[in-house]
């Protein structure tokens, strides 16, 4: 069992919880405390709280789905969604992954990663939902790159430029 359980919007919700340079968390695990955190996934669609159900034994997971000409497939989850009547603050937080991560140097060399590391803007936003509805979105913190990258020089870090060759291929090489 997780210590947490996760949120995810889909993109008409999505649009209530965009970070500092307005990319909408479509999808994007937001991760909560505010409820059992039994790892329970929770999602949000046209602004209906739904609670994934529990596996019942027996019952077909999945579906495949042909994929393309070549006679690939696509393994389809079946995750039911049980609508959800709860009313509740839920505080979500995730990091930005379609921000462009500030690579910084942690002057430390590592076995694997060398001596860089990364991180993206931090997002934390209160989700207000009456009956299962999601009302409004509170934004509690949503760090910009600007501030990613002066909370890491405060720290006495060396923050790569975006386009320093060295920090693309960090981030090619780590897909962030
Ligand atoms: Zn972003």
């Amino acid at each position: 069992m997780g210590m947490f359980d996760s949120v995810y919007l889909d993109a008409e919700a999505a649009k209530l919880v965009r970070c500092v340079h307005e990319h909408p968390q479509e999808m994007a695990e937001l991760q909560t405390k505010s409820l059992d955190s039994t790892g329970t996934h929770y999602y949000v669609v046209k602004v209906q709280l739904y609670r994934q159900a529990p596996w019942i034994p027996g019952r077909a997971i999945g579906v495949i789905e042909p994929y393309g000409p070549e006679g690939s497939f696509y393994l389809v989850d079946r995750t039911l969604l049980l609508k959800s009547d709860l009313t509740a603050t839920i505080r979500g937080y995730t990091h930005c992954h379609q921000c462009l991560a500030v690579v910084y140097d942690t002057g430390r060399e590592d076995m694997w990663t060398g001596s860089l590391d990364s991180r993206r803007p931090w997002l934390e936003w209160e989700l207000i939902f009456t009956y299962g509805v999601l009302q409004e979105t509170r934004p509690i913190k949503l760090e910009s790159r600007d501030e990613v990258k002066a909370g890491l020089e405060r720290r006495g870090l060396r923050v790569l430029d975006d386009q320093d060759p060295l920090a693309t291929r960090y981030r090619a090489q780590h897909r962030s």
